[in-house]
């Protein structure tokens, strides 16, 4: 249980057990000493992580471009202001968030009054992934705070510059009383998990997500898990096909070149429709990234090795790598691959049985758009689902039948940016949501308190049980 590096900004140093148990002892201390229940304490961290949105944008969009070549746009886009927008709405609702709620009283409690009363939860870990690093972990950490937790964030390993810009950056300016980051992988998260926190809040896949749970089960913790899946998208013929690729486009390369949770996964359409599909996809792919897409700066590159690996394992699979109908170059050195396209790839291949995460989209074509219900319904729960059509029946239809963490019809990933919805997944996609006021929510408990009064004591509930005091 010994390993290296957990804070970077002082010197190396080795993280064991009971560094983790002092972490979680001290941090409760703090908590029960109240330091971050009143309002004020709350307004001012959320403020600070304001400062840090304004003032260091540029350094995290640099440490974007080390870890995933993300392009600044889509940096400054998709992780600060989406951040930054998160922070003004906590800011700006706290208190209404944080004020209890009366709640009806009924004749059996009569004469009562009753609220609900959000409570912090406690001492919280979040842990964090590595495809959109900062807004990953910053999002719950929002939620913590507003809602008076302490917390202690793991971001990701696996994007390295920017976890230790997140540690360098929350020690620089938030309550280190309060809120901690420790750095690290398997070892340091496993010794994390071995503590007894109040809420383990998860982004990830669901294989590890599993492995959260379970640890989280030893202490009763509760847990949010934010975790993937195969997102399809359906396009109807009855479509405006021009902005329909185009918005295909946006949410699956235009967001870390499908290294996103709700990236369209893949697509499903009539074997009659397909051929359009793919003719408009490969005309706007065009007009985006140009005719050598591989030297586009839109596009991130492919996190790292292994991943570059397992996407190259999904291309080149049997009955696959024939079924490539645009792109498929890519580049072991620069982690480069480019938008590919696949048509009627075999239902269990690799690419159609696990999610892609990656710059892949297969198209499975239908002998009409009724089996995409079956399609969809017959595997696990994606944490999105999208629909593209005109026809309001269709789109009522969707909306009822399929079961998806958020289904969005004429667009993709958008859903992600509206703090007015629930964001999370249902079944193998996860458990709980968050953003805006469910984020405050995931980190709070909601207290049950009635006042009665002394009035009115009826001799009805009391021993010795009778009939007669009952007037039967
Ligand atoms: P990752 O490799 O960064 O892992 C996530 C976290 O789990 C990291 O902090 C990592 O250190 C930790 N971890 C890894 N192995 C562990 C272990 N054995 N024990 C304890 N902790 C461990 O990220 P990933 O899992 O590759 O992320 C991609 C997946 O996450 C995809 O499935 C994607 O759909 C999903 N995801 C979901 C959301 C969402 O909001 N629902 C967002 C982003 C990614």
């Amino acid at each position: 249980f010994i390993s290296v590096i957990v804070d970077r900004s002082a010197m190396a140093k080795i993280f064991q057990m009971a560094d983790a148990s002092n972490l979680v002892t001290e941090l409760r201390r703090n908590f029960d000493a109240g330091v971050t229940r009143g309002y004020e304490w709350r307004v001012t961290q959320l403020k600070k992580l304001l400062v840090i949105c304004d003032k260091h944008e540029p350094e995290i969009v640099s440490a974007l471009h080390d870890d995933l070549g993300k392009p600044e746009l889509e940096s400054s886009v998709y992780e600060v202001a989406l951040l930054r927008n998160s922070i003004k709405l906590a800011l700006k609702q706290l208190k209404d968030w944080m004020a209890p709620h009366k709640a009806k009283t009924s004749l059996t409690t009569f004469p009562a009054s009753a609220k609900i009363v959000s409570e912090p939860l406690g001492v919280v870990l979040v842990i964090s992934a590595w495809n959109f690093p900062f807004m990953l972990s910053i999002d719950p950490v929002i939620g913590a705070i507003s809602a008076g937790n302490v917390v202690v964030l793991k971001p990701s390993e696996l994007a390295p510059a920017s976890s230790s810009l997140l540690a360098k950056l929350l020690k620089q300016y938030l309550d280190p009383s309060a809120v901690r980051v420790v750095e690290g992988a398997v070892t340091e998260t496993t010794l994390l998990l071995e503590q007894k926190w109040d809420k383990i809040f998860y982004t990830g896949n669901s294989r590890i997500g599993r492995i959260i749970m379970t640890a989280a089960a030893k202490h009763l913790t509760p847990v949010s898990l934010e975790l993937g899946g195969k997102s399809p998208v359906v396009i109807d013929s009855d479509t405006n096909l021009k902005i329909t690729v185009r918005r295909i486009i946006s949410g699956k390369w235009g967001c870390n070149n499908g290294q996103a949770c709700i990236s369209p996964d893949y697509i499903l359409t009539t074997k009659e429709y397909a051929p359009k599909v793919i003719d408009a996809l490969k005309k706007e792919l065009e007009a985006f990234y140009g005719n050598n897409p591989m030297g586009s700066k839109d596009t991130s590159r492919i996190v790292n090795l292994n991943h570059f690996d397992r996407l190259s394992k999904m291309l080149e699979e049997k009955e696959v790598s024939n079924k490539i109908v645009y792109g498929g170059q890519k580049n072991r050195e620069n982690l480069k691959i480019s938008p590919t396209v696949l048509l009627d790839v075999p239902l269990d291949s690799l690419i159609m049985s696990e999610e892609i995460f990656g710059p892949l989209l297969p198209i499975v074509t239908l002998n009409n758009l009724e089996e995409c219900f079956g399609v969809i319904n017959s595997r696990p729960k994606p944490l999105a689902a999208y629909l593209f059509t005109k026809n309001h029946k269709l789109k009522k239809k969707f909306t009822k039948t399929v079961s998806a963490g958020g289904i969005v019809v004429n667009d993709t990933a958008v859903h992600f940016t509206l703090p007015t919805l629930p964001f999370g997944g249902v079944g193998e996609s996860g458990i709980g949501s968050y953003h805006g006021k469910f984020s405050f929510d995931a980190f709070s408990h909601k207290k049950s308190v009635l006042f009665k009064s002394f009035l009115g004591d009826s001799a009805i509930r009391y021993p010795p049980y009778s009939r007669r005091k009952l007037g039967l």
